[in-house]
């Protein structure tokens, strides 16, 4: 047994899972591999966000059959939110999957790796952090949710909150940036409420501060942040701690008090609009992205306006947008009837993203001439990609290796979903935190 494989699909607490048993199987002797068909041990790690994520997992279990059955000695194993506490109907549909593990669960596979292997991988594996990790990197800090948005999977899937300790955070972060690691996004699915649960009361605010100490990190970011818990205390260390990026996610999800009260989100569009003006006002040049279902029960043409006027009003810099589909199990699933139909979601999606493009284009637009600070991650068709603080990706061209720096780029054409620049080495930035 010398290989895995690991297929992602989902959010980035999905991606830093499988960045972590990936480390843990290194550990163990295994290298990586880029195929399932070369691999002697194949994980997936699933989402069951969205219907459509649910659909692409199972035609991905699907087409792993004939490769089982080619070498039966070969593992296979399904992790993550496709997994809940019983999989007994799991094992029926793929008696040919060898482990199923819950979100965060490695033990299983570990396991039945470490007895093939002969080892005991308790005393083999150390820290979870990647080996050898990009310039950036996902570190979840929080595990679970304890909100019960009625049509939200995630809490029955990854339970309830567990902070980790900071101390615990800190280390992994220092780790990190000793293997090159400059940009660390600190994930949770409330991630402004870090520590709520921990007995010392040390929260988001703390943390960020703690991580902005970090020798050789250049950035932090957090995700996903939940309207009730962006406190001023952290509003405030957002505007001070220089590392800490000016970019916030935060979802709204309806623009409309009803069907924010049927999608159990304890606050008014009003207090939201309140909270993205303080946050405006404290930050300066701030970027903001949210997120918004369409299509959810109930959901009337004149409620759907209310989530179109918002996104006008507030211009955000990203908005994902989804059309709602029920999730067996959830409160919406059981009690509000589906009844806004297909073809319906599609149009109000598309019209919210076709009026998204358009603001986008403005406000990238208005970012031409200006200089930002771009931090490198990575080289495509000849061209080095790197993202502002605010999170805009930006292309440029340069010979030199510039991979894992910090440097300054005029903006030179923009699109809806990205910036074109030039080196402007010297040329001050035009961001305020610069
Ligand atoms: S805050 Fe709501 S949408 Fe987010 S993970 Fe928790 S229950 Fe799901």
């Amino acid at each position: 047994m010398e290989t895995f494989y690991l297929w992602t699909i989902g959010c980035q607490m999905n991606k830093a899972d499988s960045e972590r048993l990936g480390a843990a199987l290194e550990q163990l002797g295994l290298c990586q591999a880029d195929r399932a068909a070369d691999a002697d041990v194949v994980v997936l790690n699933s989402c069951v966000v969205r219907q459509n994520a649910e659909d692409k997992v199972a035609a991905r279990l699907q087409n792993l059959q004939p490769l089982k059955k080619q070498h039966p000695g070969r593992v296979l194993a399904l992790m993550g939110c496709m997994v809940g506490p019983k999989s007994d109907d799991l094992r029926q549909r793929f008696p040919y999957v060898d482990v199923f593990m819950r979100p965060q669960e490695y033990g299983p596979l570990l396991d039945l790796v470490g007895r093939r292997l002969g080892l005991d991988w308790e005393g083999c594996v150390g820290s979870l952090a990647p080996t050898r990790p990009n310039v950036t990197c996902y570190v979840p800090i929080i595990h679970g949710c304890d909100l019960m948005c009625s049509f939200c999977i995630i809490p029955f899937r990854r339970g309830r909150q567990v902070s980790r300790p900071a101390a615990e955070v800190v280390a992994e972060v220092e780790l990190l940036a000793s293997r090159g690691v400059k940009e660390v996004t600190v994930l949770g699915q409330t991630v402004d409420a870090y520590g709520h649960d921990l007995s010392d009361k040390l929260d988001l605010a703390d943390l960020l501060g703690e991580l902005n100490r970090v020798n050789g990190l250049e950035r932090i970011r957090f995700l996903t942040s939940h309207p009730s818990f962006m406190s001023e205390r952290i509003i405030e260390a957002v505007a001070g701690l220089p590392k800490v990026c000016e970019h916030i996610n935060l979802p709204v999800q309806a623009g409309d008090d009803e069907v924010l009260g049927r999608m159990r989100r304890p606050y008014t569009q009003a207090e939201y609009v309140g909270l993205v003006q303080r946050v405006r006002d404290a930050i300066p040049g701030v970027s903001l992205s949210t997120d918004i279902i369409v299509g959810f029960p109930g959901e009337t043409e004149a409620q759907y306006q209310r989530s179109l006027e918002l996104v006008a009003e507030l211009r955000f810099d990203k908005v994902h947008c989804a059309a709602y589909s029920p999730r067996p199990g959830t409160y919406a699933e059981r009690r509000l009837p589906d009844d806004v139909p297909h073809d319906e979601k599609v149009r109000r999606r598309e019209r919210l993203e076709q009026l998204q493009e358009v603001i986008l284009r403005e406000i990238n637009s208005a970012m031409i001439g200006r200089v930002e600070e771009v931090l490198v991650e990575s080289r495509r068709d000849g061209q080095w990609q790197g993202r502002t603080r605010t999170d805009k990706i930006v292309f440029f061209k340069d010979e030199a290796d510039r991979l894992g720096k910090l440097v300054e780029v005029e903006i030179a054409r923009a699109s809806p979903w990205s910036l074109q620049g030039t080196l402007a080495a010297g040329k001050a930035c035009s961001s305020p935190r610069n």
